[in-house]
């Protein structure tokens, strides 16, 4: 235990909280506290700076600078020592304030006269509202005691600035916490643009005492809480179906749940006089502030354990758990760290919009709302600590833009979008029985490309003309366990049916890469995308592919059917996976099943080697379908799931036009179906593209079917296709601004 006096420790929180409980301006309060804490501290100086906003700290309270000072003197984000404190999230302390690294004169202050500073952040679970400093004249270290009485004292502060204790009518700095709007740059998960009010995945704990009225009974408190908490993460370590992954992640919450250090320092917090539920915040915030500092990416994902853990025990302690008893609002805005891809599924349509912290492109969070049609923006850095239940919030997933608490302005010429997009709709929904025939006459066929069971309303929503992608892993990634043939084989008898009479390709499992099946053992790869994925592991362990075959089979019931295998590299692989195919026909007649009456086995053309296979590879295969996603990494070397490099190099890329016209002519020269459904299928202008190069058949989302179609239907396919040679002859690295430029000239764009 320190060695400082607890209880003069404890009599300063109680009087701070008696501040708070009295009734006050902000700004009186504010100026009460620095009074109390500089006389109690013994120190010749205490100021308060809170964030005015996220850059900028004002100075807001003191007591020992110039009064004329507050509101006054402003400083950006790591900008001298009040600044380093703030972005670091750590104390400074130093004997010799002017001397030191980084001091920033304020003459406007007076703080020439003082020497020694110390400051602490200000700060709660990883969201920083100020920092507090104290001064003397005399050139000294304040001791690691004192250092830590002002931590414990900033904890109350965090608390009390949470409670809108110092809220005011000044505004900046003063400002009440969480009303403010704020605008927050992500990425695009899923077009579409939506207004609603936020719905935590995960509420906030709300502490409303942060300061013990008995340490003991805390003390009994954590103590109580920490055993709960150890024994709830010794029956999750105990329960069978770990996976090694889970196992790592368990062990490493046993490891802080029975830390002695953690309990240690959560009671010494009491001693000084802050309440159990603070004393869990104080550690967690000081662990945050540690470790965002380490680079190491290891450290920094314990750091996520400590914080979940952290957040379990305020649960136990506040009984505040997933539910607190709030009710959904209409239109919610589903706002969270992470989430995966079941528990998206089970809000499913009601959610307005989605915004995560994490989250990819590529994830499976992402295919769902994808499928759901839901907007959606990821990378939203700290929305969650932002965001409060019910807050108004506008979602643009075309731009990856989230306003939360709009200014009046930006919501009405948000909605004036919005209105905009339901016009276009409409449009869209009034061609949705007409055929995307170009002017010259050449229809193209549009798919749409599926996977869950909430995307086959689509198929006639949308005027689809069938299914050309059924991405069947979607169905084994948001399970827990893998699924049963005859499972499968039910879900396979509702899409067909769904999809009355129209054709559906079925692409069977594509695991490995990003997508990674919960219940299987994950393999520790360099670059999964380039690893054992999809066929790879299909041909390598036969028995679930076999058992999809089955079920496919089973399903058609007769009908006719079609499959394809994903990332064929070469014809060897082809030929291995459809004898897979052909045996089991075999097997399913002789077991005395219907078998379907047309079969039709294809292939993705996913690695530009299979542009390149022997004529008999074309001649075998009953229709190619170019996986664009994957085949436009590999062809630009750009990894599809890095947001550095993924834009990087343009699909209307002549280089790459070119490649996929040899592709086309390829299959023309056999006669072999091909299609393309790769995201890049569903942009208008890509879709135009592919369609003046030869593409026939087009796979994309639902959505997208009536932006592509609209636009189809409007253009000179040799007339696009010229203006697309003229561009390649004269050199351009990339076909677009010509293209573009054309369609902008008929008032296309
Ligand atoms: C593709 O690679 O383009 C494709 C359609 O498959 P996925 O996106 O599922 O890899
Ligand atoms: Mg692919």
């Amino acid at each position: 235990m320190p060695e400082r006096s607890d209880s003069d420790s404890r009599k300063l929180l109680r009087r701070l909280r008696d501040v708070l409980a009295t009734p006050g301006k902000g700004q009186e309060r504010l100026d009460r506290i620095t009074h109390l804490i500089a006389d109690n501290i013994d120190t010749d100086v205490c100021s308060i700076y809170l964030f005015r906003d996220p850059e900028t700290l004002e100075l807001c309270a003191t007591q020992g600078l110039k009064k004329t000072a507050v509101h006054k003197t402003r400083m950006k984000l790591g900008e001298g020592l009040v600044g380093r404190v703030a972005r670091t999230g750590l104390p400074v302390n130093t004997a010799d304030a002017p001397g030191e690294k980084g001091f920033r004169y304020m003459p406007e202050t007076g703080e020439e006269l003082f020497s020694a500073f110390l400051g602490v952040p200000i700060q709660r679970v990883g969201e920083k509202l100020g920092v507090l400093v104290v001064q003397s004249k005399e050139a000294r270290a304040y001791s690691e005691d004192e250092i830590y009485a002002l931590e414990v004292v900033a904890m109350v502060l965090a608390e009390m600035t949470e409670l809108g204790a110092f809220a005011g009518e000044g505004g900046g700095g003063m400002g009440a916490l969480h009303k403010q709007p704020v605008l927050f740059r992500g990425a695009t998960g899923q077009e579409g643009a939506s207004e609603g009010r936020v719905w935590l995945h995960e509420p906030r704990v709300v502490v409303t005492n942060p300061v013990a009225d008995d340490p003991l009974t805390e003390i009994d408190r954590i103590r109580a809480a920490v055993g709960e908490l150890r024994v709830s993460v010794d029956d999750l370590l105990a329960a069978e179906s770990l996976d090694k992954d889970q196992k790592a992640v368990l062990e490493a919450y046993r490891m802080f749940a029975h830390s002695r250090g953690w309990l240690r320092r959560m009671e010494e917090d009491i001693a000084s006089g802050l309440s159990a539920e603070a004393a869990v915040e104080k550690e967690q915030s000081a662990a945050r502030a540690r470790l965002e500092q380490v680079p190491d990416a290891y450290l920094r994902e314990r750091l996520h354990d400590l914080d979940d853990l952290s957040n379990r025990l305020l649960r136990i302690l506040t009984g505040q758990g997933k539910d607190t008893g709030a009710t959904m609002p209409d239109n919610p805005v589903l706002v969270a760290r992470n989430i995966g891809p079941a528990e998206l599924l089970e809000y499913g349509r009601k959610l307005k919009g989605v915004v995560l912290e994490e989250g990819s492109v590529g994830s499976h969070a992402a295919i769902v709302a994808r499928a759901l049609s839901i907007p959606m923006v990821i990378h939203a850095e700290r929305i969650t600590t932002e965001a409060l239940n019910g807050d108004q919030i506008l979602v643009d997933g075309d731009q990856g833009i989230v306003h939360l608490r709009p200014e009046d302005t930006v919501a009405r010429s948000f909605r004036d979008k919005i209105a905009m997009q339901a016009q276009a709709q409409q449009r869209f929904a009034s061609l949705r029985d007409l055929p995307a025939t170009t002017k010259d006459g050449v229809t193209i066929s549009l798919h749409m490309n599926a996977g869950l069971m909430a995307d086959l309303p689509s198929l006639e929503g949308s005027g689809a003309d069938g299914v050309g992608l059924f991405r069947t892993e979607l169905q084994f990634l948001i399970r827990n366990q893998m699924p049963r043939r005859d499972e499968l084989a039910q879900l396979y008898t509702r899409v067909m049916e769904a999809s009355k009479g129209r054709p559906v390709a079925f692409r069977t499992l594509d695991i490995g890469s990003d997508k990674v099946l919960p219940y299987m053992k994950p393999n520790d790869e360099p670059n999964p995308a380039m690893g054992w994925r999809a066929i790879r592991v299909g041909l390598d362990k036969p028995g679930v592919l076999r058992m999809q075959l089955q079920a496919l089979i089973r399903a058609a019931a007769g009908r006719p059917l079609s499959i394809m295998f994903p990332f064929i590299t070469e014809h060897g692989e082809f030929i291995a996976a459809r004898s897979h195919m052909l045996r089991e026909m075999h097997r399913e007649k002789s077991l005395g099943h219907a078998v379907p009456e047309r079969l039709e086995i294809g292939a993705m053309l996913e690695t530009p080697s299979l542009a390149y296979a022997p004529q008999a590879f074309f001649d075998m295969t009953d229709f190619i379908s170019i996986g664009g996603n994957d085949l436009k990494q590999f062809f630009f070397a750009a990894d599809r799931e890095n947001e550095r490099v993924r834009k990087r190099y343009d699909t209307l890329n002549a280089s790459f036009l070119t490649f996929l016209q040899f592709i086309v002519a390829r299959c023309a020269a056999s006669n072999t179906k091909l299609s393309f459904c790769g995201e890049d299928a569903g942009r208008p202008v890509e879709a135009l593209a592919f369609a003046a190069i030869g593409l026939r058949m087009l796979s994309m989302r639902p959505a997208s079917i009536g932006p592509v179609k609209a636009l189809l239907r409007t253009v000179d396919l040799a007339a696009a296709r010229a203006v697309m040679d003229k561009a390649r002859e004269e050199g351009a690295e990339t076909v677009r601004p010509a293209l573009e430029a054309w369609l902008q000239k008929q008032g296309h764009l």
